[in-house]
């Protein structure tokens, strides 16, 4: 297993910008969202399942899911939101060790954003939390996405804190009033670590 760097933080904390980063540096970067998308792109066994259990209107003609119906279903009921994950969350799993297994550099970042909350971190050697301050999650959120910030925290609140994010932390990349400099400085320090600690 090569070793595994997972990285997470709330919403808009700077994940993909630090995932970016290390990626820059030739380290692979396996990303928990696209995965998520994978497991239900269209052509994928599992979608049978989801079209018999929510109805075929779920999925749409061209074979893809209808994500918007789908957030609606589950939104309404905590108990399709239950069903999916059981569905979804063992899959979504067994592609995230498959693909740290294959990963051709000294060690891989698995990027998480529920890596706590979804109790991950056994799939890791090291916990790496991007932290910035919930109003910083929020000003950069609002501005990158054009929402509303009632959503974002909206969102925030189904994540957990950001005391219980740092309680699992090996190692914390402040991302607040940083520069881009200063990042690339930090992500460097934590790269030579982490080329140490995997032993290349
Ligand atoms: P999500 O979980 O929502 O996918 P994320 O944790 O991957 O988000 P990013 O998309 O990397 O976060 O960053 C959120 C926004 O904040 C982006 O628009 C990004 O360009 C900006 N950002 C990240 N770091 C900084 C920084 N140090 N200073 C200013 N803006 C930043």
């Amino acid at each position: 297993m090569t070793y595994t760097v997972g990285v997470t933080g709330g919403i808009g904390s700077g994940k993909s910008t630090v995932a970016d980063l290390f990626a820059e540096l030739g380290i692979v970067v396996v990303d928990a969202d696209v995965i998520a998308r994978e497991v239900v792109a269209p052509g994928e066994p599992v979608l049978d399942a989801i079209g018999a259990y929510f109805g075929p209107e779920v999925i749409a003609a061209d074979g893809s899911l209808n994500r918007a119906l789908m957030r609606e279903r589950i939104f309404e009921n905590a108990a399709y939101r239950h069903w999916l994950e059981a569905l979804l969350h063992p899959l979504i799993r067994e592609r995230m060790i498959t693909e740290c297994q294959n990963a051709r550099s000294a060690y891989c970042l698995l990027v998480v954003p529920l890596l706590v909350e979804n109790k991950l971190t056994d799939l890791c050697q090291r916990v790496l939390v991007v932290d910035v301050a919930e109003s910083t999650q929020i000003a950069r959120t609002t501005q990158r996405d054009n929402i509303a910030a009632a959503q974002v925290e909206a969102m925030m609140a189904t994540q957990a804190s950001r005391e219980q994010r740092l309680h699992a932390a090996d190692d914390v990349l402040d991302n607040n009033d940083r520069e881009l400099t200063q990042i690339k400085a930090a992500v460097l320090q934590l790269h030579q670590q982490y080329l140490a600690l995997s032993g290349a």
